[in-house]
């Protein structure tokens, strides 16, 4: 058996991400594993991207509390990880005199949630704040705290940050069973081998039902996948919005389909709310598509359908229970706890919406827990929490650009034309401390096949630079780990005349 650590961490998802990354300002050995090919690939690459203000948790729970809690975080941390963000408020639109009754509920629990400067504004307001929203808008709630993240930049740039302060992170690595001792957890099975540890944090998202069953933690609570359907539209020579976020007003159902700019200069549509058999079944349907692009006709009726380039869809871990209000089924809480059954697990459980806004505070409440139950917490004098981005060409000005070409003339060769990325660009993903082995690793990085061409024009190069810089061959390169591998097999050999992989890149 190899080393003891102090605290393995099993997925690394933005909860995970953030977990580790908190937890690495502490004189710790972690081990964050996951079972994928990269970092942030399950949920929290498939979402609405929101920073919730706050106003739509139940008071008191967990949900409320860490969601809060957060959005006082974020300014500073995504200045010290390097990645986007905007605090550009939301609206809530009503459209009846029965949907303004419902604003002032949401109005009445963001106040007892302590959220800052909500306000109930008129129809007018709204539509001379947000001209194309629909012309019947009764009045609107603007939370002025709501904001715009990037979770794929957020998932990386925090397990980046982790990695950096020392925690090391094994990818294509499975939990599939806690090593025991009594009724102590002393370490975890995984499909690499056992790693013994004092602490097993619990952040497997949609599966944090299995593992905690595993600890025989809460047999009762299971994770139903609550699928949610988006269409992406392509940056156009309009906004829909003024670079914020339009909520309907919400149902039982959920918060309801969002019209949203996002950070890369698109428009979000969406999500739906349809629980799925399976924690797989991530595939859009007619149906859901046509639900949610008349669910953003209603709130936006100028929208149009021309301007679609993608479609996706994520899956919230909504639980069974706890519930503060059976009533609201998306209002489960968040479980943040250390149970009494079982020594040396902290479970995390049901983290659905707003679990991307919240997962900084919910680290900061892991750290707290693990404190009350006696583990001394010594800070490490060099815990470094500044991440240094990697330049992004397309942000540059003119004399940066120039610059960094002399520098390095890799950045000097565009790949991906429609978002204007560099093979510079590329090949800093390919080489940095958590490094992008697949297609998909990079797009989530780079945002490189995002545009409306979606990935026609720069596959073959990147496949290319991929298989030279990782020193394999072009079929080897995957879109997202073994078995979604781009190229099947040579079809012609160039020693008889004919093409093969390499002249086609
Ligand atoms: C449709 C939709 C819209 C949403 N909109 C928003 C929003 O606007 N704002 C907001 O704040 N939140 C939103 N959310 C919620 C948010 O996306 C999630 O709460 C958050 O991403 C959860 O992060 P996580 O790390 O818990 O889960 P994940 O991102 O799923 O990470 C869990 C990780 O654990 C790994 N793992 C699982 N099992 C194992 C195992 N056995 N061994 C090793 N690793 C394992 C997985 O591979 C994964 O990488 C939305 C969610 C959905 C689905």
């Amino acid at each position: 058996m190899s080393k003891k650590y102090d605290v393995i961490i099993i997925g690394a998802g933005i909860v995970g991400g953030m977990v580790a990354r908190f937890l690495s300002k502490y004189a710790l050995d972690i081990l964050l594993i996951e079972k994928e090919v990269d970092v942030g690939m399950e949920t929290s690459s498939a979402n609405s991207a929101a920073v919730h203000a706050g106003y739509d948790a139940l008071p008191g729970t967990n949900k409320a509390i860490t969601n809060v809690k957060a959005v006082e975080m974020w300014p500073k941390l995504s200045q010290e990880l390097g990645i986007a963000y905007a605090q550009c408020g939301d609206y809530v639109v009503a459209v009846t005199n029965e949907e303004m009754l419902v604003l002032a509920e949401l109005l009445d629990r963001g106040v007892k949630n302590g959220v800052p400067g909500l306000q109930i504004i008129s129809g007018e307001e709204m539509r001379a704040r947000e001209p194309l929203v629909r012309q019947d808008t009764v009045g609107a709630l603007w939370a002025p705290t709501g904001g715009i993240g990037d979770p794929f930049a957020a998932s990386v740039a925090a397990a980046e940050n982790a990695v950096m302060n020392g925690v090391t992170l094994k990818l294509n690595t499975a939990f599939e069973d806690f090593l025991m001792e009594e009724d102590r957890i002393v370490g975890v099975r995984t499909n690499q081998g056992d790693f013994k540890s004092r602490w097993v944090i619990n952040a497997a998202g949609l599966y944090a039902d299995e593992v905690m069953h595993k600890a025989a933690v809460r047999p009762e609570f299971v994770i139903r996948p609550r699928r949610g359907e988006y269409l992406i539209l392509d940056k156009a020579d309009f906004q829909l919005t003024n670079n914020t976020i339009l909520f309907p007003t919400p149902s039982s159902k959920g918060k309801g389909i969002l019209v949203a700019s996002t950070l890369h200069g698109n428009i979000i549509v969406g999500p739906n709310a349809n629980f799925v058999d399976s924690k797989q079944n991530k595939a859009v349907t007619k149906e859901g598509l046509e639900e949610i692009w008349n669910g953003a006709s209603k709130l936006v009726p100028s929208i149009k359908r021309k301007h679609i380039i993608a479609q996706f869809a994520g899956l919230r871990a909504t639980g069974n229970g706890p519930a503060p209000d059976p009533e609201i089924n998306y209002n489960q809480d968040f479980i943040i706890e250390i149970p009494e059954t079982v020594k040396g697990f902290v479970n995390l459980g049901g983290i659905e919406s707003p679990g991307f806004t919240a997962a900084p505070a919910i680290a900061e409440k892991v750290i707290k827990l693990l404190e009350d139950a006696g583990e001394n917490l010594v800070e490490k004098p060099d815990w470094n929490p500044i991440r240094v981005p990697r330049p992004v060409f397309r942000h540059l000005d003119r004399d940066q650009q120039a610059a960094l070409i002399a520098k390095d003339p890799a950045y000097g060769r565009i790949v991906c034309r429609c978002e204007s990325v560099t093979e510079g660009e590329i090949r800093a993903e390919i080489h940095a401390p958590i490094p992008a082995t697949t297609y998909d690793a990079l797009k989530r990085r780079t945002w490189l096949g995002t545009g409306r061409c979606q990935g026609g024009f720069d596959l073959p190069r990147v496949v290319a630079i991929l298989a030279e810089e990782l020193g394999v061959s072009p079929e080897e390169i995957s879109k997202k780990g073994t078995g979604s591998e781009w190229l099947y097999r040579r079809t012609k050999d160039v020693s008889q005349g004919h093409l093969n992989v390499e002249d086609l890149i």
